[in-house]
């Protein structure tokens, strides 16, 4: 007997037969004595569809609109659920965001959860029923509609999951777990048993698109175990759990890669102080987030500075770079979207060296040159031309041992 949280991505929940397919998975965790909230994406292709509709009549949607807009989505299949376990005989309720509430600050797109109240959710599950709660949406303490980020059901999930203090969140998607890598890209990846939440988040931040990178965090937080598993079969997934000894055998978990980023470098700038202030506080002013920055100095009092954006926000970075240069004295700007980012992850590095000159060697060996590299306690990126992503990613898989290795048990 355990209190469940269930969450449903867009696949899962994409059409009415999906939807109580849905409905019977929940009933059946029921009937086996355990209690279940359920929280909900939107079906597969919706919110994509509407941001379509809003860039039909404005050409940069208001935010505020926006959110009102893209919580439809999930309005329309908690309902549909409610109406599918009424009719196998359960009952059920929908929640919208603001009838919890799920209170979030007020930064339409990508609103923080600030707090939910459980006793609604709880008092449905006392009575025996089924609380199905809209994912991705929140309100403001205004009572405006807010939206959390694309994917931010999961986030939704696993903030119900710990205000009703829930023993386990369940994420139901289209994959039967976490890979060791895009398996899309490399047939070898292979399925994880068991990851850490530092891991994970690490994979999520750096372009794994399982899971809600804030998920993961509020799970981390609040130490709420999760298990990301397929809506289509009842094979175990993937857990994400608190990192245990034995996670650090395995020296390299994953290996991710993003091609959405863009670099600009600034060159030849005069080296004095408050030059690096000058152009990062307009671009951080912008909301622009940057990644990497790579500093070298020239001869003769002049440094270039490098660094990596989202590939959404470089003509944003670059018009903003281009009008500082003039401010501070700097000769050259340059910018570059052809380029990706490949990461290794893996808790096991913290305790083992040559790490990095392995990772750097496989790179080389196939002839793949290194543009910028950045490292932390349990990951190292390597920046490279974009047009060597795949063959990147499928020779540090198999470098690492990843192909055939042992998955983590
Ligand atoms: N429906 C939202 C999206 O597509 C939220 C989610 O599915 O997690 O991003
Ligand atoms: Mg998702």
């Amino acid at each position: 007997m355990a209190l469940i949280v269930q969450k449903f991505g867009g696949t899962s929940v994409a059409d009415c037969q999906r939807i109580k397919n849905v409905v019977s998975r929940v009933t059946a965790t029921k009937n086996a004595g355990n209690d279940v909230a359920v929280v909900l994406s939107a079906m597969a292709g919706e919110t994509n569809r509407l941001i379509d509709l809003a860039r039909q009549v404005q050409s940069r949607p208001d935010p505020r609109e926006m959110d009102v807009l893209l919580s439809t989505g999930e309005q329309v299949t908690i309902s549909l659920f409610a109406m599918a376990a009424k009719e196998m005989g359960y009952e059920a309720r929908s929640f919208l965001g603001h009838q919890i509430p799920i209170c979030t600050d007020a930064t339409f797109g990508r609103a923080r959860i600030e707090g939910i109240p459980n006793e609604a959710v709880r008092q449905v599950i006392r009575a025996g029923g089924i609380p199905v709660i809209a994912g991705f949406q929140g309100v403001t303490s205004l009572g405006d509609i807010t939206t959390l980020g694309r994917g931010g059901s999961d986030t939704t999930a696993v903030a119900v999951a710990v205000a009703i203090g829930a023993d386990i969140c369940e994420i139901y998607t289209d994959v039967d777990g976490v890979y060791t890598t895009d398996p899309n890209v490399c047939a070898q990846a292979r399925k994880i048993d068991r990851i850490s939440y530092e891991e994970m988040m690490e994979m999520a931040s750096l372009g794994a698109k399982v899971l809600h990178i804030r998920s993961v965090e509020f799970a981390m937080r609040y130490g709420m175990p999760l298990h990301v598993r397929s809506s289509f079969s009842d094979d175990t997934g993937t857990l994400v759990v608190e990192e245990d000894e034995s996670m650090e055998d395995i020296l390299v978990s994953g290996v991710t890669y993003s091609r959405q980023e863009a670099r600009i470098t600034v060159a030849k700038v005069p080296d004095k102080p408050g030059i690096a202030a000058g152009i990062f506080n307009q671009i951080s002013d912008a909301n622009v987030v940057v990644d990497m920055i790579i500093q070298n100095t020239r001869q003769g009092d002049l440094t270039d500075i490098t660094f990596t954006v989202p590939q959404d926000d470089y003509e944003t970075a670059l018009e903003i770079v281009k009008r500082v240069a003039g401010q501070i004295g700097a000769e050259e700007v340059a910018g570059d979207d052809n380029i990706a980012k490949v990461s290794i992850v893996g808790v096991g590095m913290r305790n083992h060296s040559g790490v990095a000159s392995r990772m750097f060697d496989i790179l080389a060996s196939h002839g793949i040159n290194i543009l910028m590299i950045s490292t932390s306690e349990i990951k190292i990126s390597c920046v490279i031309d974009e047009k060597y992503t795949e063959l990147a990613v499928r020779a540090l898989h198999e470098g690492f041992g990843l192909d055939q290795g042992p998955a983590r048990k």
